[in-house]
Formats: C-alpha cells, sequence, structure tokens
C-alpha cells in the first residue's frame, strides 16, 4: 500500500515540557491505525499535531508526499483533506445535525446549499440518522451525537479521518453503535488515526497499532504483535494494567 500521510521527526514543547520526542511513522493509504498508550503519554497532541491545531516544535508532516507543516500553507486546504473528532461532542449547539453536517461543504468546499444538502443526507441515512436531520443536538444521545460528529468529519471528502476517543464520554451500548459506524467508514477505505481505549475494538480494526510511552513511540505492529506479543516492559506494564482493570 501506498504511503498516504507520513510524519518525520516530530517533535512537540509546551514549554520547557517535551510531549512529543521525534515521532515517525507512516500512514498507508486506507489503512487503520489505532494509537494506544497510557492518559498523558501524547496521543491527543499527536492527533492535534496533525491536523495543524498545534505548530510542530520539529519535524515535518508529508500528506500525498507534501509537507503540510511548512510554514505558510493554507490550513482550511489541509483541514479539507483531515477530519478530526473528538472525545466531546463538538457539534454547533444552534445548528441542527442537517446544518452541523453541511457548514465546511458549503463554507470551505464552497458547495451549493443543493449540493451539500443531497450529500449530508445520504451520510444520515446511509447510518440510520436521516430522521434526525432537522434535531438540534441536545436532543440526541451522545452516541448520536458522535456518529453526526463523525459524519461532519467525512462531509468534506477528507483523506484522512482523526478519532480521538470518540466513544469515552459514552455508556456501552452506545459505544457499540459509534464503533459500527467507524468499521464501516474503514470498510470504504477512509484512512484512519484512532486513539481508543477499547482494546477489543483495536484489536479488530486495526492493520497496525502504534503504542506511545512518554510522548516516544515505543513499540509499533500488528495487533498481534502488539497485544500477544509486547516486547518492551513498557508495553508489558500498560498492556498488564489494562488485564487488571478487567479491560483486556
Ligand atoms: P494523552 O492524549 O495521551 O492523554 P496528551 O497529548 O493530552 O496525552 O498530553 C500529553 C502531555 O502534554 C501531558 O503531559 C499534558 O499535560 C501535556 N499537554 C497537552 N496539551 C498541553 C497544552 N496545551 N499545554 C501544556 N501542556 C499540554
Ligand atoms: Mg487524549
Amino acid at each position: 500500500m501506498s504511503t498516504l500521510l507520513e510524519l518525520s521527526g516530530i517533535r512537540k514543547s509546551f514549554g520547557e515540557n517535551l510531549v512529543l520526542n521525534d515521532i515517525s511513522l507512516r500512514f498507508p493509504q486506507g489503512s487503520a491505525t489505532v494509537i494506544i498508550g497510557a492518559s498523558g503519554s501524547g496521543k491527543s497532541t499527536l492527533m492535534r499535531c496533525i491536523n495543524l491545531l498545534e505548530e510542530l516544535s520539529d519535524g515535518q508532516i508529508l500528506l500525498e508526499g507534501s509537507d503540510i507543516s511548512a510554514y505558510g500553507i493554507n490550513l482550511d486546504s489541509v483541514r479539507g483533506k483531515i477530519g478530526s473528532v473528538f472525545q466531546a461532542f463538538n457539534l454547533f449547539p444552534h445548528l441542527t445535525v442537517l446544518e452541523n453536517i453541511t457548514l465546511a461543504p458549503r463554507l470551505v468546499q464552497k458547495k451549493s446549499k443543493d449540493d451539500a444538502t443531497v450529500h449530508a443526507l445520504s451520510l444520515l441515512k446511509r447510518f440510520g440518522l436521516e430522521d434526525k436531520a432537522d434535531a438540534y443536538p441536545n436532543l440526541l444521545s451522545g452516541g448520536q451525537q458522535q456518529r453526526v460528529a463523525i459524519l461532519r468529519a467525512i462531509a468534506t471528502g477528507p483523506k484522512v479521518l482523526l478519532l480521538d476517543e470518540v466513544t469515552s464520554a459514552l455508556d456501552p451500548v452506545l459505544i457499540a453503535e459509534v464503533l459500527a459506524l467507524i468499521a464501516e467508514l474503514k470498510s470504504d477505505g477512509i484512512t484512519m488515526i484512532i486513539s481508543t481505549h477499547e482494546m477489543g475494538f483495536a484489536k479488530k480494526i486495526a492493520d497496525s497499532v502504534v503504542f506511545l510511552s512518554g510522548g516516544v513511540v515505543c513499540e509499533s505492529g500488528t495487533p498481534q504483535q502488539i497485544f500477544d506479543n509486547p516486547q518492551s516492559p513498557e508495553l508489558r506494564n500498560f498492556l498488564g494494567a489494562l488485564h487488571d482493570a478487567g479491560r483486556l
């Protein structure tokens, strides 16, 4: 598979605190990469660097071979290619579901209202949410809100989808419906980078798993390598703690 996204020597500091240290990773076209690691290991910061919400302290991000981390890049054009959804439901509360989904296609991609609406309704229909088109987010369940947030993120047709702990604020039943949607998007071939605490899901969906510890890539490999044959003491400890907590 060809490389869609490549991180090369990424460093990120907040003041004196070096949070990401020399991260180099390749994400093949159409792959799902799951990022795991303890709280504070740098997962969210890495995702925020990839969609340029954080300025890199050092290193490069190449999307289809071009450097999107270069000074002076058009942020809107990059963000249309990288969709992201974070843990907290981040729908606009004063806009309906349909308005949330059509906003970026209309404002950023300059699609007509009709075109954006037709596309948004087809997404909602595909994922069984068409009856929510005119609802405001506060009337939806948490799982429905996160599914809409994911549909909003893919409405611009991004090449990469970043999902940062999108189920961690949800009850188990709602988690399942969000994970089912993510699995279906994977079968569409969108390249995904996912941080999650749902290890069962990670094993199923991941083509590769990256274990971050203290801001470095401590280990990476297939789900079998990472979960069944961990090499480093850090990963063994992490998996052991998950196991003891009944989460693995
Ligand atoms: P994770 O998502 O794996 O829990 P984060 O990326 O959120 O980890 O955080 C990694 C480290 O970076 C933590 O020590 C955190 O306190 C620090 N950090 C994250 N964002 C900021 C920020 N905006 N300012 C200062 N420190 C930050
Ligand atoms: Mg995080």
